[in-house]
């Protein structure tokens, strides 16, 4: 990485990482040079498609080549075997569980927290036999009250707590994944790094992270956050328009992923970018155009 190359980096150091990105230079211990080899995976929500059965959205993902779904995970327990049967067959897989449980894991209330331990652990081992990438969780929504306060000793009580559960999940092959939302819906974790940094602390390769376009209107760069994270703790991604959480391209020029899909190439992400949000239009329409968009913002990244 000397002569051409060193200028360019020291010139405009976005371009000189997009130039190595797509090839592993033997030797380069570069952040550009790391694996390079990520692949665009894209996944819905059960709402997402539009069309009304399980095997009718099935129909309709694997025709516009969507590989994930992603279910909530709030009555899973009781679809495990339904689930299993719609995808038999297909190429498509569980990506992640959003969420689903009861209670909260920063509850003052020792019966909300206990909701949350069993609720989740039921989730957790459907999510296993459902091959899911992790379970989706938040520590504690704004409204979610009595809850611990914004203290050192909580986030010691969470990353506890965060082994605990990732341990669970790694005897049931699946891991537990947190989700940072913006303030307007969660102070207490708003920032990718943060979330990574909890997944480090919680010692245990069963907690993982995972970035929302939505929610990162937060980050100062999408690209630093995802590239915070790394390949060792990021294991989902949710995408909508950021304006207004609608179908990708629906916010127009807002609508640009490219800088987070860059460090997604570049970390040699191999996991879901997921669809979370609602449509204005009509879906026939948006549903393959935010396809497309996505599709060729990843060529460009
Ligand atoms: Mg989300």
């Amino acid at each position: 990485m000397v002569g051409a190359t060193g200028v360019a980096i020291a010139s405009s150091p976005l371009a000189a990482l997009t130039s190595c990105a797509p090839k592993q230079q033997e030797g380069c211990d570069k952040a550009c040079c790391m694996h390079g080899n990520g692949q665009l995976n894209i996944s819905f929500q059960e709402g997402t498609a539009p069309r009304e059965t399980l095997n009718e959205k099935f129909d309709y993902m694997e025709a516009l080549g969507v590989t994930g779904f992603e279910p909530g995970g709030w009555d899973l327990v009781d679809r495990v075997n339904e689930i299993q049967q719609a995808l038999n067959g297909r190429n498509i897989k569980v990506s992640a569980i959003c969420a689903g449980f009861d209670g909260f894991i920063l509850a003052e209330d020792p019966k909300v927290k206990a909701q949350f331990d069993s609720t989740m652990r039921e989730i957790i081992a459907a999510a296993g036999e459902l091959g899911s990438t992790g379970v989706i969780m938040v520590p504690a929504f704004n409204g979610q009250t009595p809850c611990k306060p914004h203290t050192r000793e909580t986030r010691e009580f969470l990353c506890e707590q965060m082994h605990e559960l990732g341990e669970y999940a790694l005897k049931h092959n699946t891991t537990v994944i947190l989700e940072p939302l913006n303030r307007d819906e969660a102070h207490y974790l708003r920032q990718v790094a943060d979330a990574a940094a909890i997944c480090r602390d919680s010692k245990s390769a069963g907690v993982k992270c995972m970035g929302d376009f939505w929610h990162m209107k937060e980050e100062t760069s999408d690209f630093a956050a995802f590239l915070a994270a790394g390949p060792e703790y990021l294991q989902h991604v949710h995408i909508a328009s950021r304006g207004h959480r609608r179908m990708p391209s629906e916010d127009g020029v807002l609508d640009n992923y490219v800088d987070g899909f860059r460090a997604l190439k570049m970390m040699g992400y191999d996991k879901y970018v997921s669809f979370e949000c609602g449509c204005d239009g009509d879906r026939e329409i948006l549903v393959p155009a935010a396809v497309e968009l996505i599709r060729k913002q990843w060529e460009e990244a």
